[in-house]
């Protein structure tokens, strides 16, 4: 499974609508301070459901909708869509037979979330189901952020089973048996 391609608008610094298309399996970003790199990652981040504003380096979760700059006016709500060619089968289930992905998620000023999955409206956890297991999610581990190294390294033996877990594909069935057992 590979991330081809982002699209973002009204998202943070990425007012107009804007495509990233990545091509290969490694892409660099460059740029100068404060010019959206890192917002690029926060977009990754909050489309597959992150609900925590601080870790999307924000105060509120319609921070991520582009508050206006100079000669610009704010807009009203934000999106982000992901695709993923999913031709090497990784991800299974109901969606295993589709050989590209699309993960979306819109949010307006009044904090109204909506999520996507190939066009069709979901939950949030029809995104978070649908990439348990395979290291892709919020806080995963397909994201190391600047400090998260240490974080490893000084983790917990509980939190450090968690990322073994997910490397491993076992949080999916620990999920579910979770979920069962609190019915
Ligand atoms: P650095 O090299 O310093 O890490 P960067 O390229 O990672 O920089 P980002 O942190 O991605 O930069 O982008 C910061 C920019 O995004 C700032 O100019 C900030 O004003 C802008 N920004 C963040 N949130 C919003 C928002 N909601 N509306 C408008 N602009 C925003
Ligand atoms: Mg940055």
């Amino acid at each position: 499974m590979r991330l081809t391609t982002i699209k973002l608008a009204g998202f943070k610094s990425f007012v107009d609508p804007t495509t990233l298309h990545l091509p290969t399996n490694m892409t660099g970003v460059v740029g100068p301070n404060g010019c959206g790199k890192s917002n690029i990652i926060d977009a990754i981040r909050w489309v597959m459901g992150e609900s925590a504003a601080s870790r999307l380096r924000g105060d509120a979760l319609t921070d991520v909708i582009f508050s206006g700059s100079n000669g610009r006016k704010p807009v009203g709500s934000a999106m982000v869509e992901l695709l993923f060619d999913n031709s090497d089968g990784l991800i299974v289930g109901e969606y295993a037979n589709y050989n590209e992905i699309s993960v979306k998620r819109v949010v307006s000023r009044d904090g109204q979330s909506q999520y996507f999955l190939n066009g069709v409206r979901c939950r949030r956890r029809d995104i978070t189901d649908l990439f348990l297991g395979t290291g892709l999610g919020p806080r995963s581990y397909s994201i190391i952020e600047q400090g998260m190294i240490s974080e490893i390294v000084e983790a917990d033996p509980e939190q450090l089973r968690n990322h073994l877990e997910e490397a491993a594909g076992i949080s999916k069935y620990k999920e579910r048996r979770k979920e069962t057992e609190s019915r």
